[in-house]
């Protein structure tokens, strides 16, 4: 069986199993000793375990990877100077997709009107942090020293601290050589962890779901259904219509055979809720599945995964407008190109992990005048919208990926034209070198 379909079984019989143990964990009739022994044991046992050793196992191998692909993408651009123009249409690009994602969602929004007719009962407060200044923000992306940017993981300042290693590479001749030779090696071997870890996902991403749903109580969906719904019909609208026609548009190429390829690595948003954690296999899909060339994939990718949030910036939109309906504000036209330029910064400045998109989001009500106290009341149900639009984060990374490696003709097709590529069980023995 294929790694994707092995994957997908995973993730529903763990939301199957874990909503089971939900439903008997809650009933009146269940024993005391059987809910310990399930809760002990099982979900906060086995699952909490497993899960978690999966999601470290994930997270040990994002910088390496950003490390090493990002300094084999940029010591092979450095020379050619292609590398200026390649980050300039993916910023571009990531803004633009990010620009268009939020405008959807305050359209959506308006049209829908999820907050009109929600009560205002018992506000609980939402303790909001305050937001470093923005000059702060622009200083702290360079690294002082490079050592304790990968110690602390911080993604943008070990891609500046790569971007120009690699670029020093690419002009310092014979030992430039040498050394970029053993960057490619060791992406080479990354890449096998990855691999590795990919033979693991179904048990990690079962025990992950199944801990979840066995906690999280989905009846707050059912107060918050006009939101939840609101936001979950924008994320699957820029997921399927938004994206598939800027692939098609531009690349000609079939959009559903890139979200076909894109379910495993959706099973990973969706159970870690991170595009951090996700990015190794973000990347190894964008590389060996779609064919794009480690010289793109490995610039455009890190970086997406760390600024680009089209996901987070569709709720932070709905969010928005829903707590001004049940605050009963109206807001102006100004307001709402206030709220599209800064959700697209706050989704910039979200970090890659689970549920910043909602501290973030303070930033942006504040920024109109609304009460960031509002926050609490879609608290209830950001854990399992964190899922949803985690998987549209990477999807639209993996997006503009592809499309900026077509313009660059950095695009192996016939990768990308194959369905099965790259997806069979994990070869231990080949080197994975389906790259152009
Ligand atoms: N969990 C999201 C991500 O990692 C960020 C967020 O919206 O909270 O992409």
């Amino acid at each position: 069986m294929s790694l994707t379909n092995r994957i997908l079984i995973a993730m529903v019989a763990g939301i199957l199993l874990g909503s089971l143990l939900n439903l008997i964990l809650h009933a009146a009739g269940t024993s005391a000793e059987i809910r310990a022994l399930l809760d002990t044991y099982l979900v906060g046992g086995l699952f909490d375990v497993v899960g978690r050793i999966f999601v470290a196992s994930l997270k040990l191998l994002v910088v390496p990877l950003v490390l090493v692909s990002l300094i084999c993408g940029s010591s092979s651009l450095g020379s050619s100077a292609r590398m200026g123009p390649i980050a300039a249409k993916t910023v571009a690009l990531y803004l633009f997709t990010t620009a268009v994602a939020i405008t959807s969602a305050l359209i959506f929004a308006i049209v829908i009107g999820p907050g009109a007719n929600v009560e205002l009962g018992g506000v609980a407060t939402f303790q909001a942090t305050v937001p470093p200044p923005l000059t702060d923000v622009l200083v702290d992306i360079f690294p002082s020293n490079p050592v304790q940017a990968m110690a602390d993981g911080k993604m943008l300042q070990i891609i500046v601290f790569a971007l120009i290693f690699g670029y020093a590479i690419s002009h310092a001749g014979e030992p430039g050589r040498r050394i970029a030779s053993f960057f490619r090696d060791m992406e080479a071997v990354v890449m096998k962890m990855v691999e590795l870890l990919m033979l693991l996902a179904p048990y990690g991403v079962f025990a992950l779901l199944a801990k979840l749903f066995a906690n999280m109580g989905i009846g707050a969906i059912i107060d918050l259904a006009s939101y939840f719904f609101t936001v979950l019909a924008v994320l699957i609208f820029h997921a399927l219509v938004v994206y598939s026609l800027m692939l098609k548009g531009v690349t000609g190429l079939s959009p559903r055979l890139l979200l076909t390829k894109m379910r495993p690595v959706w099973a990973f948003a969706f159970s870690t809720a991170s595009s951090g954690a996700t990015l190794p296999v973000t990347l190894r899909t964008v590389e060996y599945r779609m064919g794009v060339h480690n010289s793109v994939a490995g610039f455009t990718i890190p970086l997406g995964a760390t600024v680009n949030m089209d996901g987070t910036a569709i709720m932070q939109g709905v969010a928005t407008v829903f707590i001004a309906q049940v605050f009963g504000v109206d807001l102006s036209v100004t307001a709402f190109l206030t709220v599209i330029l800064t959700a697209t910064l706050a989704s910039i400045g979200t970090a890659a992990v689970p549920g910043v998109g909602l501290i973030t989001l303070a930033m942006v009500l504040s920024q109109v005048g609304l009460p960031v106290e509002g926050i609490a009341l879609i608290i209830g149900v950001d854990r399992l919208l964190d899922m949803f639009r985690t998987a549209v984060n990477v999807t639209g990374d993996s997006v503009v990926s592809v499309i900026v490696a077509h313009g660059e003709e950095q695009l192996d097709r016939d990768v990308f034209l194959d369905a099965d590529a790259a997806d069979g069980s994990v070869d231990l023995d080949v080197y994975p070198n389906s790259k152009s």
